[in-house]
């Protein structure tokens, strides 16, 4: 959505122009102009604050004849190093436009994404993909697909000069817009409007947001881990924030509301080969019987009476087993609008997020709890990071050992039930950590720290480890700094083709993990196949020698007896089956690699009294497969319905939900 505004480029010289274009291109062609040329002026540079720290700019140069958007922050090892360029024709009005990458040495790198207006007809290319040539329409949006939040802005601006506020991107897709608030603000000593504007695609549920000032010009990004800001409002953004949770909140709880698929009290699922998480078995033909959101009776059809009027659920030659856990989630506000359903979807009725704005998750965990929200239930671990320039996106920074407590205390205090240290904080502060999280019962986890081992971490407290990449890079501990500080991630990704999974020296730290009892959140869905490789397959390139490397890595950790932590890393649950499926690989029987994704994780997360199994008294949190997943991992495609905490979601609703 960050393309450029409508009919940008057919800026022809005074009359010409407003005999051939439509309203909405004349708009737009003067609040660009008006846009760039007050860009030279402080009030229009941007920064892009994480978290109350500045992580970038966003700056705009312009000349007689070219306009120039440079968008650069740091995100860990990455963040976003974007320009776009615009050629203006003598009135100012745009003839083309391009992005490319900025290089480490500022210079900028061959185009990406390119855009030419040539009479009624756009030329654009994407990438190496041919040039193509589109007509323009009177609603059609000319500009780059890609963009900064300068292009955001314009995109915005135009919708809401266009008809019904809709315009369709060249080659982008249709877009709507609508106003969510117009208000005024007070900065340095006037009044100024800001208006949010949300624009849609399509109709997909996903609304981006960004904020306008009086000409249309970005004042703000909407809420997410990195805000582009005008550098004289940044005073605003928790007022900017709180108007727009507060509109996403309503969406996600109307969007609740057609998601669900109304039942009874009772529901009763009879014929259904229930899976005994807890056995590992599956038991054939089965009535599960659900009264509000328990689980008040599970056996043999002649064993469970069913009260008249339940709602009654065939799952004959169907697979009824406990909802599964992502262990490895993060949450967005966007979780209230598409990516909630589409976790459900695939069968996740518990998400543990890994990191996430504390307002944005336990406001989602406390209204999904609620049963406000079409989500998984949400259980939280907090994430503590150091004070670097690499540090990650959240407010939890803790630079000496009192802010590491009130971290801890503040998570703790907000139901937290764990805490997630990131790469950069100090290794001399986890013991503190690591006595305060266990003073509240919480388990410790983490990237391990620069300057420490596995080994070391895991004796100074830690339950778990996020990411199998780090049991490749403990092994090389100088490589994450030199020449410069690299990413583990970076570092295993080198030495994963050539990694001896076999070595004594894997052996011996699996022996100390097995002693200390530590589980691993591999992700390995990031590390293994890059999606398309044939996993496990060895061959010559070097994603699937490493690919063959992680899946021996599988297979040892499991023939260690280390615990396996199931989880995705993402927002959606996207890849979770596909985690699983490389346990399977990997030689894990099927019925265990089920138990792994259910009962091992409400047992790991001390939750099993209540989840994790059907069985009397838990809580409904279940899934009907049409298929056999405890004979085949891939069966788990075949998801129909859903339970959470004995509310219904139809798989086929949820999907259709995901479009309005
Ligand atoms: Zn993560």
């Amino acid at each position: 959505m960050r393309g450029a505004g409508a009919d940008l480029a057919d800026t022809l010289p005074g009359g010409f122009m407003r005999r051939s274009l439509s309203v909405s291109a004349v708009i737009l062609l003067t609040a660009l102009a008006s846009a760039s040329a007050t860009a030279q002026t402080a009030a229009s540079s941007w920064i892009v604050d994480n978290h109350g720290r500045t992580a970038g700019t966003m700056e705009v140069r312009r000349t007689r004849d070219s306009m120039i958007v440079r968008h650069i922050y740091t995100d860990r090892n990455r963040g976003g190093r974007v320009e776009t360029r615009y050629a203006l024709g003598p009135d100012g009005g745009v003839r083309g436009g391009e992005q490319r990458a900025v290089l480490p040495d500022g210079s900028a790198g061959p185009a990406t994404e390119r855009f030419e207006v040539v009479g009624d007809s756009v030329r654009f290319s994407f990438g190496t993909a041919p040039t193509a040539t589109i007509a323009r329409t009177a609603s059609s949006i000319v500009g780059l697909r890609g963009g900064t939040p300068f292009e955001q802005a314009m995109v915005a601006r135009t919708l809401l000069a266009l008809p019904d506020r809709r315009g369709s991107m060249i080659a982008g897709g249709d877009l709507r817009a609508s106003i969510i608030a117009d208000t005024t603000f007070r900065t340095n000593g006037r009044v100024q409007r800001a208006r949010l504007v949300m624009m849609q695609r399509g109709t997909t549920r996903n609304h981006q947001g960004v904020w306008l000032d009086e000409k249309g010009e970005l004042l703000a990004t909407d809420v997410q881990w990195f805000i582009t800001v005008r550098r004289d409002v940044t005073a605003l953004l928790p007022v900017f924030r709180a108007i727009e949770l507060k509109w996403r909140a309503a969406q996600g709880e109307a969007l609740a509301k057609t998601a669900v698929t109304a039942t009874n009290t009772h529901i009763a699922i009879i014929n259904g080969d229930v899976f005994d998480s807890e056995a590992g078995v599956l038991r054939p033909a089965q009535t599960v019987l659900v009264r509000g959101d328990r689980i008040v009776a599970v056996g043999a059809a002649e064993t469970v009476t069913i009260p008249a009027g339940a709602t009654i659920i065939d799952a004959k030659g169907k697979t009824v087993m406990p909802g599964m856990w992502d262990m490895h989630g993060h949450t967005q506000v966007g979780q209230q609008a598409g990516l909630g359903l589409t976790q459900l979807a695939n069968g996740l009725t518990t998400v543990r997020d890994m990191a996430a704005d504390m307002d944005v998750a336990v406001s989602i965990r406390d209204r999904e709890r609620a049963g406000k929200l079409a989500t998984p239930r949400l259980v939280l671990a907090g994430f503590i990071e150091g004070p670097l320039a690499w540090a990650g996106p959240t407010e939890a920074i803790a630079r000496d050992e009192a802010e590491a407590r009130a971290w801890v205390s503040k998570y703790a205090a907000n139901g937290y039930k764990q805490i997630k240290l990131y790469n950069v904080v100090h290794p001399d502060l986890i013991p503190t950590i690591a006595a305060e999280a266990k003073k509240h019962g919480m388990l410790l986890s983490g990237h391990i720290p620069r300057g420490i081992s596995i080994e070391a971490a895991v004796a100074l407290g830690y339950d778990e480890i996020q990411h199998a990449a780090f049991l490749f890079s403990n092994f090389f501990p100088d490589s994450l700094y030199l020449p410069t500080m690299r990413a583990y991630s970076q570092v295993a990704t080198a030495v994963a083709p050539t990694f001896d999974v076999n070595s004594a020296g894997m052996t011996k730290l699996l022996d100390f993990l097995k002693a200390r009892g530590t589980a691993i959140d591999g992700t390995f869905n990031l590390w293994i196949g890059g999606g398309g490789a044939i996993v496990g397959a060895g061959g010559s390139t070097n994603q699937m020698k490493a690919d063959s490397a992680y899946m021996q890595l599988i297979r040892r950790l499991y023939a260690h007896g280390i615990p396996l932590i199931a989880g995705t890393d993402n927002s959606s649950g996207s890849t979770f089956r596909r985690e699983l499926e490389m346990y399977e690989m990997a030689g894990i029987p099927a019925p265990r690699v089920l138990q792994i994704a259910t009962i091992d994780a409400a047992r790991f997360m001390k939750d099993a009294a209540d989840y994790g199994s059907i069985s009397v008294g838990k809580v409904a949190d279940l899934i009907i497969v049409n298929g056999k997943p405890s004979e085949k991992i891939s069966e788990l495609a075949k998801i129909e319905t859903v339970l959470r905490a004995g509310r219904r979601y139809d798989v086929d609703t949820l999907r259709a939900r995901l479009n309005r």
